[in-house]
């Protein structure tokens, strides 16, 4: 017998929160860091969505809601998904959760048995393997390529599914590389998924920001036998600011929706009555406070890539979406810093942070240990000044 859950044991602390807690510490001591790491919007949430907020709690929308969330918010994410994605969904198929994350807990617990496997494409966001491992699952990485923007291929996915697969996470526009799937690429995927009858939990929060004009596709709208196996989940966090608001929300067929309510119920009940009311809000939020913000990034990505294309040392996977570059490092490994070799994405993060106040994801967080990521969702001076520091690094290399 073990004290602690043997399951809970295998669970990875998140490296991410680790680099940002002593970030924090760095900046609390007077220190002049430059914050690459966190994956979240600088912009506060619109006024609008705040006072849609500040309302409801003065009309005493401060009670239980249905588990599965307010009718009237589910009303307007169906009407969402079909003005945007072509979808058809009834308020019945979808749930309201406390943040997409919390949306993708909620799913994989509500479908998993014990040793039910899921596939995890690499590089992956920290969370999805150990997601699988709190809900009973055992993640498999399925391996991808650079040159194919470490997109997985229908072959790959083919290849990968055994008898024991039980779904596939499917993330686009992707964190960490801003990587965006073709019509064409999730039409052969979806071939091979349906062949296989899997999931598919396909993770759309960074559908807003999509740049150069790419469009997302939701690979749920490619046709009814998909959408059936289709667990999509979307929310607020990013394109709206709120990440501290923990609003999010999942759509399926309704067994899944209806197990997904009862895992809820039983859990947090429903997410906060405020929030909820803050997320009505954000559905009704004028357009142009969202695409104010990709301009934004768009600039600053721009910048970015302008600026990396200057230091030969470094490469990268061209962003399309989302605002993270994912940079390769590794023509850095093997070389010496004051005595300390480069051995990895890790020991780099470190050494840009204790000696250049530079506060960025080691690509090993990510599963891919040649790059680091660094995100652009801060301001352009700091983007400026985070990247000269990159840059003055490499000259001190022996
Ligand atoms: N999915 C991906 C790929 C993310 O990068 C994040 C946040 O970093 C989330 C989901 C979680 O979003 P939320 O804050 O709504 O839980």
């Amino acid at each position: 017998k073990t004290r602690i859950s043997e399951k809970v044991l295998e669970v990875k602390p998140s490296i991410t929160l680790a680099i940002t807690a002593k970030a924090k510490e760095m900046i609390e001591s007077g220190m002049d860091v430059i914050g690459f790491g966190a994956g979240e919007p600088d912009f506060d949430t619109p006024e609008f969505i705040k006072d849609a907020a500040i309302k409801a709690i003065h009309e005493g929308r401060t009670k239980y809601t249905a588990a599965v969330g307010v009718l009237e918010l589910r009303k307007l994410i169906a009407q969402k998904l079909k003005r945007d994605n072509g979808l058809e969904y009834s308020p019945d198929q979808i749930i309201v959760n406390s943040g997409a994350k919390h949306s993708l807990s909620t799913a994989f617990q509500s479908i998993l048995n014990p040793g039910d496997e899921v596939l995890v494409p690499v590089p992956y966001w920290v969370s999805y393997p150990e997601i699988v491992r709190i809900a009973g699952g055992v993640p498999v990485f399925l391996k991808t390529k650079k040159e194919n923007d470490f997109k997985m291929t229908a072959e790959d996915l083919d290849k990968a599914i055994t008898s024991k697969t039980k779904a596939i996470y499917l993330n686009s526009p992707s964190n960490p590389v801003g990587a965006v799937y073709t019509k064409k690429e999730l039409e052969e995927l979806a071939k091979v998924i349906l062949r296989h009858e899997i999931f598919v939990v396909s993770d759309e929060i960074y559908e807003r920001l999509l740049y150069d004009g790419e469009k997302h596709i939701s690979i749920a709208s490619l046709g009814e036998e998909i959408k059936e196996w289709t667990i999509l989940v979307n929310g607020m966090s990013k394109s709206h600011a709120m990440t501290g608001w923990r609003i999010g929300y999942t759509a399926a067929s309704k067994d899944v929706i209806t197990a997904m309510g009862k895992v809820q119920g039983h859990a947090v009940s429903h997410p906060s009555s405020i929030t909820q009311y803050a997320g009505i809000g954000a559905l009704q939020c004028p357009d142009h406070f969202l695409s104010e913000m990709v301009e934004e990034y768009d600039v600053r990505r721009k910048f970015c890539v302008d600026r990396l294309n200057q230091i030969k040392e470094l490469s990268y996977i061209y962003p399309k979406g989302a605002f993270y570059v994912f940079i390769d490092v590794s023509k850095l490994f093997g070389r010496t810093f004051k005595g300390k070799v480069i051995e990895g994405s890790m020991d780099y993060a470190n050494l840009m942070l204790e000696h250049y106040q530079v506060a960025l994801v080691p690509g090993i967080a990510f599963g891919a240990d040649e790059f680091v990521r660094i995100s652009y969702a801060t301001a352009l001076e700091q983007i400026e000044k985070g990247l000269d520091r990159m840059e003055a690094f490499i000259k001190e290399l022996d």
